[in-house]
Order: C-alpha cells, then structure tokens, then sequence
C-alpha cells in the first residue's frame, strides 16, 4: 500500500514526459502552473492542501519538485497525516519569479537569527491561489507555502489554515531534526489545529497565551485534556529547565507509550502553563505530535473535510442507499435508523443493517420517510468530545406516486462538523 501510494504520487508529479498533467493560469501577468500530486476523494469530500512555490525561478522547478516531495513525507512518516491521507488531496501551485531573491508574497524576516519568524503579505497570497485553484477547478482548503530561502523559517496563522516555510537547508537546524517535513508538520499544526507552541520561550520575548488552545493548559486544575488523565494516578509531572536551556531533539518519542499529565513549560511560557506530554513537535523537540495534538489534529480534519458521503439509486423493489468513506480502512462505523416517519417494518431493517455493519440498504417506503446514516470514526485517538469525529447524513424518501422532486434533491446533510 505504501509503495503504492508513492509511486502513484511521483507517477502523477513526473508523468511521463518528466511533469505531471499542468493546469495553466495567469497571475501579474505571469504563467502559472497547478499540477495535482495526490487525489484521493472528490473535491467536495477531500481536504485539499495546496503547497505553492515561491521565489523558484523559471528553472528551478526540479528543485521545487523535490522540496514538494519532503512536504509529502508528512502523508507516510508523520501521525495522524499518514493514517488519513485518505481524505487529503494535494495540489502544488508553480509560479516563477524573475529574479533570484523575489518572493510573490513579500517575504521576509523581520528579526536576526536565530529567530526563525517569518512575515508574508497573505492579501497576495489568496489572491495568487485565488487565480490557480479558480483555473483548476477546486477550492482550497490549506495553503502551505514554501520559499525558496535556506534559512531556517516558519510561520503560521493559528487555525488560519494557511503558512509558510522556508526550504530549511540551516545544517545546524537540520542536525538537531528541524527539516523541511518537520518545520511544515509544525506549521500545519498552528494552521490547521490551531495549536499553540509548546516550547517555553524564545529570545524576543513573544507568548502564546491562548485559552482556548487544545494543547496548552493555564490552570493546573482545568486542562483541555482531561479526557487523557487518570485523575486517580498520581498526576506526571515534570519543572521546565532553566530559562535558556536548550532542548535536546528527542529521536524515538511514542505518544502512545507515554504517560500524561502536566509538564510545566508550553505556550512560550516557562512558568505557570503546562502542556500534556514531555515532547511534541509543537515544541520542536520529536518527530511525533503528542496525544492531545495529534487529537486536535484529526478534530479538524474532520471539520474541514466531508469523509462520509450518501447516494441513492433507483433500483428494482425501491431505493439504494449507500455509504462511501475516505476514513482509514477499517475505521468507520455505520448506524441506520429512522429520523422521520411512521413504517415499523423499515425501522426494524433498518436496525438490523446497523448491526450487519451495512453500508447499502434498499428501503421502499409506503410513506414519506427520513433515513439517517450516522459514521462515526473509531479512532482511538479522539477520547473527547466524540460527536466531532461523527457525520449524520439524511435522506428524505417519499413514495414515488407522492414524490414531487427527484431523490437527488430530496438528499440533505446535517450534523456533523461544518464543512466549506
Ligand atoms: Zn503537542
């Protein structure tokens, strides 16, 4: 399956005249260039991530092609990217700039190394996806830009859903592990989790605070993880170092086999906020999120994608309703009832298909009917609020004499998280 899915996504980027199939547009009265990577649920069902090139020149898009390629590690080496993938259509935006140093978006960075904070104009930066997106026929759901600059940078609008990142060629940051895969899965954390930093501090004096952040904690007593803590156990605890203490990159760090609890030091705070694990690529420390990040990470591929969807089929003695997901295989539950109407005999199958685990039913109805599908994602990594991994589809079914309009406009969606 693995090897499968990267050789359809280098197939599709190299083709075979060395590109993938392009789709042209113009902006600032330049040619650019959409090329789709990975297309795995149609656009209404997909969460589809745009990576855009900026500052490459004309010919270097070999080398933006390779940059793209260590962003798509995130969908094979970083969890919870790889496990759904499935939902994720990715999509890579090429517009060439004239002259070496010049950058679409007016990038630059406002503060001397080591700072890595990077500021851009995002105003051009929707209206140059605008263009791109518009001329290949989708919209986008997270943007992710690179630059094509060494110096170690990144930045993101927090829950946003769109940031930026350098190439990341620093030797010295790469050493300790911060390269292009792990810098992008750190922003798309702000971007897409809306998570905060779990580091303690930096040198300019910058705070996370947020209340409302899933991954950081102001009161020891009320943590936006208490579904993942054993209030009966001893709580883990651990100080932050001294202020200034370098933090040593931690190689082989397993969420799944580490306790939580409350470790002081998140949130560019070295005192009185607390994050719920020791290490977390949103404190730039692992190649792995923590539990509650990686939680607020599939909470919100869920808000920004559709992974379920309902269709119906006239089909000999009535109906077909059917239930197609993009969720891990193996990953999604199926229940069936009957939210409107009065037909005994329909409820009762309709019980039986949810204990069957169906995902079709043929329902003829003697009367006006609504049927519910409800799919629930199992995933063990979302212990919270667990209606936010959840979808309820409906379809509203009449007897054919009694129907007004066709079946296909009869068929809404509720529930669930929103969607675009
Ligand atoms: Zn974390």
């Amino acid at each position: 399956m693995k090897a499968w899915w990267i050789a359809c996504a280098w197939i599709a980027l190299l083709g075979v005249d060395g590109r993938g199939q392009d789709v042209a547009f113009q902006h600032e009265g330049r040619e650019g260039t959409v090329t789709t990577v990975l297309r795995s649920a149609p656009e209404w069902n997909a969460l589809d991530l745009v990576v855009v090139a900026d500052g490459y020149g004309a010919a270097e898009r070999a080398r933006f092609d390779a940059d793209a390629r260590e962003v798509l590690r995130l969908f094979e080496e970083v969890e919870p990217f790889a496990t759904y993938r499935g939902l994720f259509n990715v999509h890579l935006v090429f517009l060439p700039v004239a002259r070496r140093g010049e950058t679409h978006l007016q990038v630059r960075y406002p503060q001397p190394v080591p700072s890595n904070r990077m500021e851009f104009d995002v105003r051009r930066l929707h209206a140059l996806v605008g263009r791109a997106t518009v001329a290949a026929g989708f919209a986008a759901d997270l943007i992710h830009v690179v630059v094509n600059q060494d110096r170690f940078g990144g930045t993101a609008h927090r829950g946003g859903r769109v940031s930026v990142v350098s190439r990341n060629r620093d030797a010295r940051n790469r050493q300790h592990g911060l390269d292009l895969l792990l810098v992008t899965a750190h922003e798309l954390g702000h971007s897409l989790g809306g998570l905060v930093e779990e580091r303690p501090g930096d040198a300019h004096g910058h705070d996370d605070h947020d209340d409302h952040a899933p991954n950081a904690a102001f009161d020891r007593a009320q943590t936006p993880w208490e579904a993942w803590l054993d209030r009966d156990a001893p709580l883990v605890t651990s100080r932050q170092r001294p202020p200034g203490a370098a933090i040593p990159f931690t190689r082989g760090f397993d969420p799944d086999a580490t306790p939580v609890g409350l470790h002081e030091g998140a949130a560019l705070r070295a005192r009185s906020a607390w994050r719920a694990q020791p290490h977390c690529i949103m404190r730039s420390d692992a190649a792995s999120f923590c539990v509650v990040c990686r939680e607020a990470l599939v909470v919100a591929f869920h808000e920004h994608a559709r992974p379920a969807a309902l269709t119906e089929a006239a089909v000999e003695g009535g109906v077909a309703l059917s239930i197609e997901t993009w969720l891990p295989p193996g990953q999604a539950v199926v229940r069936w009832d009957l939210a409107e109407g009065d037909d005994p005999s329909l409820a009762l199958r309709l019980e039986a298909a949810t204990a069957a685990g169906a995902r079709r039913v043929v329902v003829a109805p003697a009367s006006r009917v609504v049927v519910r599908c409800v799919v629930e994602d199992t995933t063990p990594w979302v212990r919270g609020d667990r209606a936010r991994v959840q979808r309820a589809l409906v379809a509203t079914l009449e007897p054919p004499a009694a129907a007004g309009g066709s079946l296909r406009e009869a068929l809404g969606e509720v529930g669930g998280a929103s969607g675009r």
